[in-house]
């Protein structure tokens, strides 16, 4: 298994010196006094240890254990899950990020994505109980009244009780327009939720006393579609006035899914029949209801691409180090062993600086389109809010979709470093690579991301979304363009800048004539910005190393190590755009023009 260590000083590196953290906490009011760089550094090492020492040694038991759904309907989960989530609580980790006014900390969310990034390199499956609550929490924070807030969120944000996402159901997921969970009026004001929902993740668990369930439904007579559903929140044990804990609800788990991977989260069929729920936003507005906390909840999903990537380099540069096979072909460099360490070989380097570059670039635009999110929830002025807003709604649907695939693709180079062994349970590498598949579907698949970025944010603006991105890197590039040193990077970022607004002209215009232009062009699309996106995070980080090291430095390593892991960015991964632009435009018809019964002459 290969052992985690929480990487501080490249998350000091993002956060400080790419990032500039300390004056964006200092130049919000809300956080200029809580996120201080002291308690930022304190709360970095705390949160380190916890998940060094408590977390990381439960991955595998996880894995190997999954939950056990008893007769009664209730879970248990993994041999020591209960007990690290119960310190967690004790930590105050689950308010952090939370307005004080319900018992958080009222520290920024680009905070909290940090914590949640070392908790989900260490142990993605149980992050998984206390993540899901945060999007309970943002619900209720901004949809539900002030009854709803005293009774659930104030115990969510104190980790007392824990929350769930009840959308998809057997017939639908990507497609909730089609969803059936019905729910009646009673003559008390609540509603009567009956109905199945699927793949409910912490849907039940023993960490907690109680679970929130956030759920999708139907009114009577309700239009048919999006426009038709409404949102509840449904206790599983019905609070008293006081909070207290009464009766059970009609609510519970059917049974456990068994899946490829994320074993130590439950992943429960969930029955709702007749359980007493609150409508939660206004009639028939439940879907826009979650529109306005999905950048945070998908964010907070591309973190699992970035998070695993972190947890497999880990794993398959350590290897490299020490596995011997055959001779350097430029001659032995370990002549006193039977072999050379592989990491001399240029194919290994391949896949570790594969691995090494996606994986920096990816925590840089997670924590980036994280300060987004704080100034979109804490910034002082209209304007700033409104262009934080959109920057990150554009960056959202990127970061989610190519992260979440970037991470598949650097799981799976981390257990092919490992040869053999990458496959053989012992070592972990083959379980970060079934943990990490489920991120590219859930939360909204590739598919689904590339289709509102191309056709609901792009092409749907003219544009406009497009370009408050595009006019931050040309910005970069035109700053940086009598930079000789870096010239082999901004001069091609500059190009493909470009590219990329003359290729959605293309695409574009197709989609005028034909539809499915846009639903054939939308996965290159979107991994074709995707790889613009992180070119740009590695100009900048280069950029960063470069005066670190004019200006002298004690650890010059460190920079020059950055400046060679962009370079290599720009040279072998960058130029997967050229696929990208190739396959994005070259058409419809090559998907379409087979007839569905010729797909197959069985
Ligand atoms: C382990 C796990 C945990 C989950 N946790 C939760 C949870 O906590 N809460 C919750 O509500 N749900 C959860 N889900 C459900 C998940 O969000 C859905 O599975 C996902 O959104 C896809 O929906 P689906 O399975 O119905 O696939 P479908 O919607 O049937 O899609 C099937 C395929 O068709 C493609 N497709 C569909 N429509 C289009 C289109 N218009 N254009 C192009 N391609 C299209 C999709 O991209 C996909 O490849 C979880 C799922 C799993 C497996």
């Amino acid at each position: 298994m290969p052992e985690y260590k929480a990487p501080l000083r490249e998350i000091k590196f993002v956060m400080d010196e790419l990032l500039d953290m300390p004056s964006h906490y200092a130049n919000i009011p809300a956080y200029a006094d809580v996120a201080t760089p002291d308690m930022v550094d304190a709360i970095l090492a705390e949160g380190a240890r916890f998940c060094e020492q408590e977390l990381a040694p439960l991955n595998r038991v996880g894995d190997i254990e999954g939950c056990q759904r008893h007769e009664d309907g209730t879970v248990t989960t993994p041999t020591g899950f209960k007990e690290a989530y119960a310190k967690f609580v004790e930590g105050g980790w689950p308010s952090l990020a939370h307005d004080e006014e319900f018992g958080g900390q009222g520290l920024p969310e680009s905070l909290g994505i940090v914590i949640s990034e070392l908790v989900g390199s260490s142990n993605w499956s149980w992050g998984m109980y206390p993540g899901l609550s945060h999007g309970a929490m943002n619900t209720i924070e901004q949809h539900g009244t002030d009854a709803h807030k005293a009774t659930y969120l104030t115990r969510l944000v104190s980790g007392e009780w824990t929350g769930t996402m009840c959308l998809t159901e057997p017939h639908c997921g990507s497609d909730l327009g089609i969803l059936k969970a019905k729910a009646e009026p009673n003559p008390d004001g609540s509603y009567a939720i009956t109905g199945t929902k699927i793949f409910i993740s912490a849907g039940d668990h023993d960490m907690a006393d109680n679970i929130i369930h956030i759920v999708l439904a139907r009114l009577p007579g309700a239009p048919a579609g999006t426009k038709g559903i409404s949102l509840f929140i449904v206790p599983k044990v019905l609070p008293n006035e006081d909070g207290t804990l009464g009766d059970k609800n009609a609510v519970e788990c059917g049974s456990l899914e068994h899946k490829m991977g994320i074993h130590g989260n439950s992943t429960c069929v969930m029955n709702f029949d007749g359980a007493q729920g609150w409508l939660i936003g206004p009639e028939n507005k439940g879907l826009n209801c979650m529109f306005t906390f999905m950048n945070t909840a998908r964010i907070g999903t591309a973190l699992q691409g970035s998070s695993a990537m972190e947890a497999s380099y880990q794993g398959a540069l350590a290897y490299a180090k020490e596995r011997l096979a055959m001779r350097s072909l430029t001659g032995a460099k370990a002549p006193e062993k039977a072999a050379d360490p592989i990491i001399v070989h240029p194919d290994v380097r391949r896949m570790l600086l594969t691995q090494k570059a996606l994986n920096e670039a990816s925590r840089a635009l997670v924590y980036f389109a994280s300060q987004q999110n704080d100034i979109v929830k804490k910034a002082e002025t209209e304007a700033e809010r409104k262009s934080a807003e959109e920057l990150l709604s554009f960056l959202t649907p990127i970061a989610k979709a190519f992260l979440t695939e970037a991470g598949c693709e650097a799981t799976n180079l981390g257990m092919q470093v490992y040869g053999g062994h990458g496959y053989i349970a012992e070592w972990g590498m083959e379980q970060l690579v079934r943990d990490t598949r489920i991120a590219t579907i859930y939360e909204g698949t590739t598919g689904i991301q590339a289709l509102d970025l191309l056709g609901r944010k792009v092409l749907m603006t003219q544009g406009a979304s497009l370009r408050t991105f595009t006019k931050i890197v040309h910005k970069f590039c035109k700053a940086e363009s009598g930079n000789k040193a870096l010239s082999k990077l901004i001069k091609p970022l500059m190009e493909v800048n470009k590219e990329w607004g003359d290729l959605t002209m293309k695409v574009g215009m197709g989609a005028m004539k034909n539809r499915d232009e846009v639903g054939a062009a939308a996965v290159d699309y979107l991994m074709y910005s995707g790889y613009i996106v992180l070119g740009y995070f590695w100009a900048r980080m280069a950029k960063v190393a470069q005066d670190k090291l004019a200006a002298g430095t004690s650890e010059e390593a460190f920079y020059k190590a950055k400046l060679t892991t962009a370079n290599f960015y720009f040279r072998r991964i960058l130029p997967r755009t050229r696929m990208h632009a190739a396959t994005m435009t070259a058409g419809a018809a090559s998907l379409m023009d087979m007839a569905e019964e010729d797909f197959s002459f069985l």
